[in-house]
C-alpha cells in the first residue's frame, strides 16, 4: 500500500484526505492519504523521516510552505513563487513543487475564462497571493496586487514580470477596468466580511475566492449580485490537489469523483 499525505499544524480540518482517497478508491489504486502535525522545530526530522519511511508524496500546509523550500529540490517555479506545497520523494532527493499556481489557473480553465491580455487584480500578497500573482501573470495577464500592509505588495510585484503593488485603497480606481479579480487574503472566513468594497465590483469581472469556507463569502455573494462570475475556493483547492494526485500517480485524476468528495464536507 502506498502513503501520501499532508504535513501542516493544525492539519485537523483538512479535505485532503478525503479528496484524494476518493480518488484512488475511483482508480483501485491501494493507497492512504493521512495528515501529519510535527513540530514546527522538526519539519526537516518529518521530511527524513517521511523519506526513511518511503511515504510516495506529501502536500504541505501552513507553516510549512516557505521552510520546506530549502529541505526539497524545488522545481523553477516552486523556487520563484516562494513555497512548496507538494513534494515528490520518487527522487532522491525529493523534489517540491507548486501546486497552488494551477490550482488558481485550472480553476479558470475550467470556468472558461480566458486570461491572456486581461487586467487582473490580486488581494493579499500570502502565499496564496503570491500563487495567484505568478499563475496569472505566467497565463498572460497584466497583475496589480493589492495588500493590507503595502511593502508586501510592492515586493511581490517586484518578483513578478510586469505587475504593480498598491495599498488596499486602490481598489475601486484598479478594479474599474480589470476582468479578473482574486481574494488572496483570509477576510471572509470567519465572518460576513468582505476585503472589496461592494461598489468596486462590477458585471464584467471573474472572481476567484481563495477562500473556501464559507463556499459563498460575503465577496462571491456581492460579485454574484452584482453580476460577475464567481468562482468559489473549493475550486482552487480540487485543482491542487489534482495536480498533486496527477504529479504522484502518473494517471489523469478522477476530477468529478474528487469534487464530490470534497463538497460533499463543505
Ligand atoms: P497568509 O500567507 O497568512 O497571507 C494572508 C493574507 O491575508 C495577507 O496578504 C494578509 O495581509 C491578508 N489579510 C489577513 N487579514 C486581513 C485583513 N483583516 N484585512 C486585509 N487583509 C488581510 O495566508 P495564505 O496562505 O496566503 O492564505 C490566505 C487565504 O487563502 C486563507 O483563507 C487560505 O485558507 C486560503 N487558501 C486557499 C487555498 C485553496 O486551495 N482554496 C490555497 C491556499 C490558501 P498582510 O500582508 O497585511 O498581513
Amino acid at each position: 500500500m502506498d502513503v501520501y499525505g499532508l504535513l501542516g499544524n493544525p492539519v485537523g480540518h483538512s479535505l485532503s484526505p478525503p479528496m484524494h482517497e476518493a480518488a484512488y478508491e475511483e482508480l483501485g489504486i491501494d493507497a492512504r492519504y493521512v495528515t501529519f502535525e510535527p513540530d514546527p522545530d522538526r519539519i526537516g526530522e518529518a521530511i527524513d523521516g517521511a523519506r526513511a519511511l518511503g511515504i510516495r508524496g506529501l502536500n504541505v500546509t501552513i507553516p510549512f510552505k516557505r521552510s520546506v523550500l530549502s529541505l526539497v529540490e524545488p522545481d523553477g517555479l516552486a523556487e520563484e513563487v516562494g513555497a512548496v506545497n507538494t513534494i515528490d520523494f520518487a527522487h532522491d532527493p525529493p523534489t517540491g513543487h507548486n501546486t497552488d499556481v494551477a490550482g488558481v489557473t485550472r480553476s479558470f480553465a475550467h470556468h472558461d475564462v480566458a486570461l491572456s491580455g486581461r487586467e487582473a487584480v490580486v488581494v493579499g500578497a500570502g502565499g496564496a497571493g503570491r500563487a495567484s500573482a505568478f499563475a496569472l501573470a505566467d497565463a498572460g495577464a497584466s497583475v496589480s496586487v493589492a495588500n493590507r500592509t503595502e511593502s508586501r505588495a510592492h515586493e511581490l510585484a517586484e518578483a513578478v514580470s510586469g505587475a504593480s503593488g498598491h495599498a488596499l485603497d486602490s481598489l475601486p480606481r484598479l478594479l474599474a477596468g480589470a476582468d479578473v479579480l482574486v481574494n488572496a487574503t483570509s477576510v471572509g472566513m470567519d465572518g460576513d466580511e468582505s476585503p472589496v468594497p461592494r461598489e468596486a465590483l462590477h458585471a464584467d469581472l471573474a472572481v476567484l475566492d481563495a477562500v473556501y469556507s464559507p463556499l459563498e463569502t460575503r465577496l462571491l455573494r456581492e460579485a454574484r449580485e452584482e453580476g460577475a462570475l464567481t468562482i468559489d475556493g473549493a475550486w482552487m483547492l480540487l485543482y491542487q490537489g489534482v495536480e498533486a494526485f496527477e504529479r504522484w500517480t502518473g494517471e489523469r485524476a478522477p476530477v468529478e469523483r474528487m469534487d464530490e468528495a470534497l463538497r460533499a464536507r463543505l
